[in-house]
């Protein structure tokens, strides 16, 4: 039986906390940067430097698996942040974006990374796949920026939008298809088709896989992703389905499952937050990969960007690398014949067992 290792590690692309300043003047002024996980993020998670991204290679390719392949990032990409210049021109009546390639022209030691991520893909340790156009809810957005929220504002000001809102859970800006009103999803749609073809203009691939940030997600919408190339989607196994107006549907998935659209549904069964304190990262991933081979399933890993992150504090980063290589080369000595893939080669693989009967 093979043994198939895939990292899976969201939100690379989006802006989260713009600097430590921005910290601290939003958190001075009142918000509240700090419940519901969002402390870890707030504090760590950011732009990805060109110092982040070639540390991080250094990492992965410190490590082979049996067929010579370096460990592999499948990294879920956000494609374009908003764009808060245009937004403030048009006295917040109009939403803009732009692609994070813009983005990361603004921010110190981001000017040149992407060259870092063209490298990533072509030595095929970094490959990106979809995790949206914007970690951001628009709808919900603009709806407060347009009445004049106060935080919303505050934040809007230091160019971020993570904060928790006094109205969470209901409103949660970074989940970008919570569904206010069924009637948001046509404006959703757009979002997928626009975001799907702005991936393939930055990578000049398209994407394959989806991860629906922070999880809710309409099921009406994968008829959308598979309109658009997209094979692969992500869900936990009990999904939370959002209808609009606050109603909620529980969905069962399981790895591997297919809807009639085509889209496969991939089940994370691993977790890996090496920056999140109160507990031993590497023994309960190695148990948690432990009990996927012993049921015969790959191992899907799921770790946050905002492990990898030092550009606001670079002891987190430290941590975070220091962990995932002591984790990878614990992997390798105790399961000698692991194979790296990417998500999207594990689904061909799919396809392929599926057809092979
Ligand atoms: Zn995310």
């Amino acid at each position: 039986m093979r043994k198939i290792l895939v990292i899976e590690s969201d939100d690379w692309g989006s802006i989260r906390m713009p600097s430590l300043a921005s910290f601290e003047k939003l958190e001075k002024s009142g918000l509240d940067l700090r419940s519901a996980d969002a402390e870890r993020f707030n504090l760590n998670d950011t732009l990805a430097t060109s110092q982040d991204l070639g540390n991080l290679f250094e990492v992965l390719s410190g490590i082979k698996d049996k067929n010579g392949i370096y460990a592999t990032f499948t990294p879920l990409t956000i494609v374009a942040n908003p764009n808060f210049q245009k937004i403030k021109e048009s006295n917040f009546q109009n939403y803009f974006y732009e692609p994070f390639t813009e983005t990361l022209k603004r921010y110190a030691g981001c000017e040149h990374s992407f060259d870092l991520w063209q490298e990533g893909i072509e030595k095929k340790m970094f490959v990106p796949q979809m995790h949206g156009r914007e970690h951001l809810n628009v709808s919900a957005w603009m709806k407060d920026l347009k009445t004049g929220e106060r935080d919303t504002l505050l934040a809007f000001d230091e160019g971020m939008w993570g904060f928790v809102p006094s109205k969470y859970p209901e409103t949660d800006y970074q989940a970008a298809f919570l569904l206010a009103d069924p009637a948001e999803l046509e404006y959703q749609k757009n979002i997928i088709t626009e975001g799907t073809q702005l991936f393939e203009t930055i990578f000049g691939y398209k994407a394959e896989y989806f991860v629906p940030p922070n999880g809710p997600f309409n099921n009406s919408l994968n008829k959308t992703l598979a309109d658009n190339g997209i094979k692969l989607r992500s869900s936990s196994k009990i999904q939370e389905e959002p209808l609009g107006f606050g109603n909620k549907r529980k969905v069962l998935h399981y790895l591997g499952q297919k809807e009639r659209n085509g889209i496969r549904f991939i089940t994370r069964n691993c977790f890996f937050e090496p920056g999140q304190s109160g507990k031993d990262w590497i023994d309960s991933c190695l148990y948690d990969i432990k009990t996927a081979f012993r049921w015969h399933k790959p191992a899907i890993i799921s770790s946050h960007r905002v492990n990898y992150i030092g550009a606001i504090n670079p002891a987190n980063r430290d941590n975070g690398l220091l962990l995932l290589s002591r984790l990878l080369l614990e992997i390798i000595r105790i399961w000698p014949d692991v194979e790296f893939m990417t998500t999207p080669q594990l689904g061909e693989l799919m396809n392929k067992d599926e057809n092979n009967g």
